[in-house]
């Protein structure tokens, strides 16, 4: 079985990742992984007030002294989880275009004016209703307007809403608008991710879960990465057979991997 894990942050350059680089990389190997992806976390609007640190090359040469030491038992690749893209475009293309990039995930946390979903308060089902059609909404227009491979842990807010506050949203009611959202990724050339963090967590479910995997299938969708979103060194290749097992039942044949921006087609 050839394990990816195109998901993951470490301390160097993610301000709530726990383990350094190396032990990321000793973690990949130690569970036989083949490809790791760092993906670091780049919000444009910054992160208590600082801005991202991944715009100059110290990042990338990071990255190559890691293949210097890992190289040759793990494939490592340059990633970027970029946040909240259209809220400043011009900041989202100077992150998104350095040529040293394999990957980039389309991440969106915060809703424009608001914190990230991890700081709401969810009283009850009336109040989520709004939050959940911008969170589509906006979506879409990242995947319109913005520069990135695919769009990361679709359904990030219900973490939050079904896993925290207990409340449960049945997102079915915004099927016509998840549609859409797919639809546009499919003609953009753009792809999703599966993020697996939801099942070490109270949620319990990966993001987007195994029924909208499979809607996503039905609307064209081909690109799908798969990665575990670990901060910590422990969490890394976490779920990753449980999502190929997920694709697999939702009709793909393939999970796709990336270099300089390229996808290319694995077999599952
Ligand atoms: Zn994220
Ligand atoms: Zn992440």
């Amino acid at each position: 079985m050839y394990l990816v894990d195109y998901h993951t942050h470490s301390s160097y350059f993610s301000p709530d990742g726990r383990s350094t680089m190396e032990e990321l990389c000793e973690a990949a190997i130690a569970r036989g992984i083949s490809e790791l992806c760092v993906t670091e976390h780049c919000d444009v609007n910054g992160w208590d007030g600082k801005p991202c640190e991944l715009d100059d090359d110290s990042y990338y040469d990071m990255l190559d002294r890691m293949r210097g030491i890992y190289g040759e038992r793990l494939i490592i690749l340059s990633g970027l989880e970029l946040g909240q893209p259209t809220q400043n475009m011009d900041l989202a293309r100077r992150y998104a275009s350095n040529p040293r990039l394999d990957f980039i995930i389309g991440s969106l946390h915060n809703l424009e004016g608001f914190e990230d979903f991890y700081f709401l308060e969810y009283p009850d089902e009336e109040s989520c209703r709004p939050l959940i059609s911008r969170y589509f909404s906006e979506q879409y227009e990242m995947v319109e307007k913005a520069d990135f491979d695919v769009l990361g842990h679709i359904g990030y807010p219900l973490r939050y809403i079904q896993g925290r506050a207990g409340i449960s949203f049945d997102v079915s009611e915004f099927t016509e608008e998840i549609i859409e959202l797919f639809r546009v990724l499919v003609r953009e050339g753009k792809g999703i991710e599966l993020n697996t963090s939801g099942l070490r967590q109270p949620y319990g479910k990966t993001m987007p879960t195994p029924d909208l995997v499979k809607l996503y299938r039905e609307c064209g969708g081909e690109i799908i990465t798969l990665g575990s979103d670990s901060h910590i060194a422990r969490d890394i290749g976490a779920g990753i057979k449980e999502g190929m097992e997920i694709l697999e039942a939702a009709g793909f044949t393939h999970f796709t991997v990336y270099r300089r921006r390229e996808p290319q087609f694995v077999k599952i």
